[in-house]
C-alpha cells in the first residue's frame, strides 16, 4: 500500500461488533470475563483499548513499522523510552532539541544516573566522538527546532549499528508523509502526535513505532508497567487526523514553501531558516531523506531587536501568536520570550536562538492571506 492509502486504511479493519467503519470510542475500563483469564483478548484499559489499538496499528502502518504503542502525550512516549536505560547507561543526542525533552533528560532521568551529552548533529562524524561501552542510545530530531536543521538519519543509522546502539529519531516536525526514519534504520521511531499527526490542536498525545518484535515487549512492557497511556476519545480523534495527514502535509508544504520565498526576499528580513533553499547547509541530505520540506519556516530580522520581534509577533491577526505546531491554523513564537525563555541569553544565541527569531508553523489556509498578514506586521 501506498502512504496516502495507508493514511486511511493501515491496520484498521471494521469493527467486529457492528461492522462500524470508524473504530468506536470504547469508553471502558474493564472487560467480561466468561471464567478467570477468559475474554476476548481484553481485560483491563491500561493494558489494552480497542479504540487505542486501532490507532496504534495505524501508527505502525505510516511508519511502515510492525508495532505501534500511543502515549499520554509525546514526553510520556519519550519517558518510555528512556525507561529502557538504567544507571550508568549514556544517551548522544541532538543539542538543538525540543525544550521538553531537554528538560525531560537533564531534569528528571540526570538523577537517575543517565548521561546526556548533547551534540551538533549536523555533521554526524562528530557523534562517534562521544560514542564509549556505555553508550546505549542515540537520540535524533530531524528537523531541529527551531533552527530547521537537518540531520542525516541513515548516516546516523550506521553508526549506530556499528556500535550496537539503538537508534531513536523523534520525527514530529517532520510526519511520515515527508521520512520514515525506519526505513533509513532507525530502532524507534517517536512522535507527538499533538502535532501533525492530531493535526487540529485539539488533543496532547504521544506515540512510539519500532520494527523489533522483542523492542516492541520492551515497550509494551514499560507502557503497562508505567501507566502513561492515552484515552480512547484521544485515539478516535487522532485515528481521524491521520486520515487526512497526506492532504495537509502538501498543502503546508506549499504554504512553507510561499512563505520562506516570500521572507527571504522581504528587506527587514535578515535570515530565513527553511530546508527547501538551497543554500540551506544540509539541503542535500533534506532532499534525499525527504518527501518535500515541511510546514516549519523560521527567520530574523535585521537589526535583531528583541521588543521589535514582540511587537511583530503582537501585530499578527492570521497567525495566533502561540506555543505548539503542526495544526490546520498557522501559528507563530518568539523563542527567545516563550520556548527558549529559561535558556540563557549566550547559551540560545550558541545555537541560533537570538533575540529577534521568530518560528512559524505554516498552516492551511490560504497563502495569500498568511503573507498580507506578515506583509502587515513587518511593514
Ligand atoms: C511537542 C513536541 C514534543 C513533546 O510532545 P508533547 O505531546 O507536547 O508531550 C516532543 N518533540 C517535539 C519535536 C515536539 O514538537
Amino acid at each position: 500500500m501506498k502512504f496516502n492509502t495507508k493514511a486511511i486504511h493501515g491496520g484498521q479493519k471494521p469493527d467486529p461488533a457492528y461492522g462500524a467503519v470508524m473504530p468506536p470510542i470504547y469508553q471502558t475500563t474493564t472487560y467480561v470475563q466468561t471464567s478467570p483469564g477468559e475474554h476476548k483478548g481484553y481485560a483491563y484499559s491500561r493494558s489494552h483499548n480497542p479504540t487505542r489499538n486501532a490507532l496504534e496499528n495505524a501508527f505502525a502502518s505510516i511508519e511502515n513499522g510492525n508495532f505501534g504503542l500511543a502515549f499520554g502525550s509525546g514526553l510520556a512516549a519519550i519517558d518510555a523510552i528512556l525507561k529502557l536505560l538504567k544507571s550508568g547507561d549514556e544517551v548522544i543526542s541532538t543539542n538543538d532539541l525540543y525544550g521538553g525533552t531537554y528538560r525531560l533528560f537533564t531534569k528528571i532521568f540526570e538523577n537517575f544516573g543517565i548521561k546526556f551529552h548533547f551534540v551538533g548533529m549536523e555533521n554526524v562524524s562528530t557523534i562517534e566522538n562521544y560514542v564509549n561501552a556505555n553508550t546505549k542510545l542515540i537520540w535524533v530530531e530531524t528537523p531541529t527546532n527551531p533552527m530547521l536543521n537537518i540531520i542525516d538519519i541513515k548516516a546516523t543509522a550506521a553508526i549506530a549499528k556499528k556500535h550496537n546502539v539503538l537508534l531513536a529519531v523523534d520525527n514530529t516536525f517532520a510526519t511520515p508523509y515527508l521520512q520514515q526514519p525506519l526505513d533509513l534504520g532507525a530502532d524507534i521511531v517517536m512522535h507527538s502526535a499533538t502535532k501533525y499527526l492530531g493535526g487540529h490542536s485539539d488533543v496532547v498525545m504521544g506515540g512510539l513505532v519500532v520494527k523489533d518484535k522483542d523492542l516492541a515487549d520492551k515497550l509494551y512492557f514499560i507502557q503497562n508497567a508505567s501507566g502513561a497511556i492515552c484515552g480512547p476519545q484521544d485515539s478516535f480523534l487522532v485515528l481521524r487526523g491521520i486520515k487526512t495527514l497526506h492532504l495537509r502535509m502538501q498543502r503546508h508544504c506549499e504554504n512553507g514553501k510561499a512563505i520562506a520565498t516570500y521572507l527571504a526576499k522581504h528587506p527587514k528580513v535578515e535570515n530565513v531558516y527553511w530546508p527547501g533553499f538551497e543554500n540551506h547547509p544540509n539541503h542535500d541530505i533534506a532532499k534525499a531523506q525527504m518527501r518535500d520540506f515541511g510546514g516549519m519556516v523560521s527567520f530574523t530580522t535585521k537589526g535583531n531587536n528583541y521588543n521589535e520581534a514582540i511587537k511583530l509577533v503582537e501585530k499578527l491577526k492570521v497567525f495566533t501568536l502561540a506555543e505548539s505546531l503542526g495544526g490546520v491554523e498557522s501559528l507563530a513564537g518568539h523563542p527567545a520570550s516563550m520556548t527558549h525563555a529559561s535558556i540563557p541569553k549566550e547559551e540560545r544565541e550558541k545555537i541560533g536562538v537570538v533575540d529577534s527569531l521568530i518560528r512559524l508553523s505554516v498552516g492551511i489556509e490560504d497563502a495569500s492571506d498568511l503573507i498580507a498578514d506578515l506583509e502587515q506586521a513587518l511593514g
